[in-house]
């Protein structure tokens, strides 16, 4: 039994009919179709969307039931998909492949410093609750860190139906070859309005490996340890 979130299957199916049709058209834009800008398409609409979740064991039922509602919502999930498949095509990932084989990663024979994907949460302190609202910066040598893609942002707000969590996907950055091993470090700054702002410094071990372009996978993860944000002005308790 386990969670399912029922849009992912729409638009799935609506962005892979969409984009097969503008194939067969003969993509007079030249329009990229391949897997990786149809899944950030899917990413895009996703995320510009009420997550729909079910268990999955009751999912089918409660698909039946909501079928009627959603008819109305089938013209918005096209027009999102739309507005995705533009900005996707104008900012295309600059190490992505596009190309529709689906070559496993090593194309680029550069050696890099794959950075894992960061996540961290935020409680408030004086309660344990996850902050709602948080803006949070990834700095490397004092400069904002790059992401891998706009899909991922830096600096981070934090996003009220995912309280407390932030995450990050710096790019890869460049190595002289590939097997070096070291510890980057990187620094967060996290501000809250009404709160004490927080600085965390931490390191993340990388070894430096052919660059690929699959970037984010659950195996290559770094949690940072829970962090805890005071009311400002608030005199310090004593130990
Ligand atoms: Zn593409």
């Amino acid at each position: 039994m386990g969670l399912y979130n029922i849009n992912e299957d729409k638009v799935t199916a609506a962005v892979n009919s969409i984009f097969d049709r503008i194939e067969k058209e003969g993509n007079p834009q030249k329009i990229c179709t391949c897997s990786q800008c149809r899944t950030d398409t899917m990413c895009y609409v996703l995320n510009r969307m009420e997550p729909h979740y079910v268990v999955s064991n009751r999912g089918l039922a409660r698909i039946e039931k909501e079928a009627i509602t959603y008819q109305q919502k089938e013209a918005d999930i096209v027009s999102l998909i739309y507005e995705g498949i533009n900005q996707i095509h104008h900012r295309l990932r600059p190490f992505a492949t596009h190309s529709n084989t689906e070559e496993p990663c090593e194309i680029e024979h550069t050696p890099a410093f794959m950075v894992p994907g960061i996540i961290g949460r935020i409680f408030n302190g004086m309660n344990f609750a996850p902050l709602e609202e948080a803006q949070i910066e990834l700095r490397r040598e004092e400069l904002l860190v790059s992401m891998v893609d706009s899909n991922w942002q830096n600096p981070y707000n934090l996003v009220r139906s995912i309280p407390g969590i932030f995450t990050f996907l710096p790019a890869p950055l460049p190595a002289t070859s590939k097997g070096i091993h070291q510890k980057l470090g990187f620094s967060l700054s996290i501000k809250a309005s009404g709160f004490e702002a927080l600085l965390h410094s931490f390191e993340v071990p990388v070894m430096s490996e052919m660059l690929r372009t699959t970037f984010f996978s659950m195996e290559r993860i770094f949690r940072l340890p829970d962090m805890y944000m005071f009311p400002s002005g608030e005199e310090e308790l004593p130990v």
